[in-house]
């Protein structure tokens, strides 16, 4: 019989020619086991997802009460399903209150989807300006976003009037004028590389939008959730985007995505024609029972308040002279090297060692390190060790 790593390859779509190849049997906090006994210490938090670890138990009791009750009923908008009601008032709450209506999705992607349908419509406008370097999404209209023509040609045509400006670049904000409708950046940019922008530009940013009519939408699926060191990353720049988009850390480990926005911008999209964005699927009962249970979990055990201590060991047990620098914010940081072959080998090294990092897509000569933001002071300890090693041997 075949062995589930031949009928991996045989049987799903492949999305690269060089998968990881990890197996997994089970997860738990910061570890993937795999069948074997293997024990990987996942510092990439499956992209950016698992901010409290992996298979949380107030995310397991949450998941099993609400799956003695219902799972899927109908479609999303529809019935009031308390987990998607319960979700969206916890969110708001948190949030600024400028905010005041949450659209619940399946995925980033789809957040993305709909941000830029409410703003077109809201604005009357057309023209979307993003970022180069920029990564939003696979779907097409995400795709439409990204900053980087080899993907964009790869599948074109995508979406018209879109615009492109250099990310932190003040002299850019000219190309904002009254045609746009809405700018879409990454509060921080993820996969080119953990580039942080300026508080000034940020804030420029913001004012350059209010003086056109533009709106101002942040893609915080990255950094979401604490990890940054705030609960959302917009808070570092004391300027409040008008629609936000999360995934990735909202669910806790289950698929779900959100964006957010006032009521006078969301309420767009309810009729004229009445249905416009739909989602069978999108903010899942049981998604909504883990994400409301994630976001406790966050509060309660003050993981926000841990992520500076935690970065900062980060910062001192990974001083190395071949780690060009160190860049990122929270625990979302990335190790500068030399070309992607270091990248390459290190990344492979430390997976040998079972310790995962990974890199990015826009940016081949730096590591993602994303761990869990519950990582204790230990697991830190033991998984710069392996950095090191892996850098002494491969830099
Ligand atoms: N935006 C950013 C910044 C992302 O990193 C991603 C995914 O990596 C997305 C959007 C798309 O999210 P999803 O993969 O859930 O569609």
């Amino acid at each position: 019989m075949a062995s589930n790593r031949e009928l991996f390859l045989m049987n799903t779509a492949q999305t690269s020619n060089s998968p990881r190849m990890v197996e997994v049997e089970r997860a738990e906090g910061v570890y993937v086991y795999g069948p074997k006994g293997e024990k990987y210490m996942d510092l990439v938090s499956g992209f950016n997802v698992s901010n409290i670890g992996h298979r949380h138990p107030k995310v397991l009791a949450a998941l099993q009460e609400q799956m003695d009750r219902y799972l899927h009923v109908t479609v999303y908008g529809e019935y009031i399903q308390a987990p998607q009601v319960q979700f969206a008032t916890n969110l708001l709450a948190v949030l600024p209150n400028t905010f005041g209506s949450v659209y619940l999705t399946n995925s980033g992607a789809e957040a993305v989807e709909g941000s830029m349908k409410i703003a077109k419509k809201y604005t009357g406008r057309r023209q979307i300006i993003a970022a180069r370097k920029a990564y939003h999404g696979s779907t097409q209209g995400a795709l439409s976003l990204i900053g980087n023509d080899e993907y964009r040609k790869a599948y074109a045509p995508l979406l018209p009037e879109i615009d492109f400006i250099d990310f932190n670049v003040m002299d850019d904000l000219a190309a904002i004028t009254e045609k746009t409708a809405a700018v879409i950046l990454e509060a921080i940019q993820g996969e080119a590389g953990i580039r942080i922008p300026d508080v000034a530009y940020m804030q420029a940013v913001r004012k350059r939008c209010d003086e056109v009519g533009a709106l101002l939408i942040f893609d915080e699926i990255q950094t979401g959730f604490g990890r940054t060191g705030r609960l959302f990353a917009f808070e570092h720049f004391q300027m409040v985007p008008d629609i936000l988009m999360l995934a990735k850390g909202i669910g806790g480990g289950m698929p779900l995505g959100a964006f957010v926005a006032s009521k006078e911008i969301m309420d767009v999209i309810k009729d004229n024609p009445m249905l416009g964005h739909i989602t069978t699927f999108g903010g899942h009962p049981m998604s909504c029972a883990a994400a409301i249970a994630s976001l406790a979990v966050i509060q309660e055990e003050d993981l926000v308040a841990q992520v500076a201590v935690k970065e900062a060991l980060f910062r001192e047990l990974l001083q190395h002279p071949k780690i060009q620098e160190i860049r990122g914010l929270g625990l979302m940081m990335c190790l500068q090297v030399a070309n992607f072959e270091q990248v390459y080998n290190i990344s492979t090294y430390c997976a040998q060692q079972e310790v995962m990092i990974d890199w990015y897509l826009h940016c081949e000569t730096a590591l993602r390190i994303a761990p869990p933001l519950t990582i204790t002071e230990d697991e830190i300890r033991n998984a710069c060790a392996v950095i090191i090693e892996a850098v002494e041997k491969y830099a």
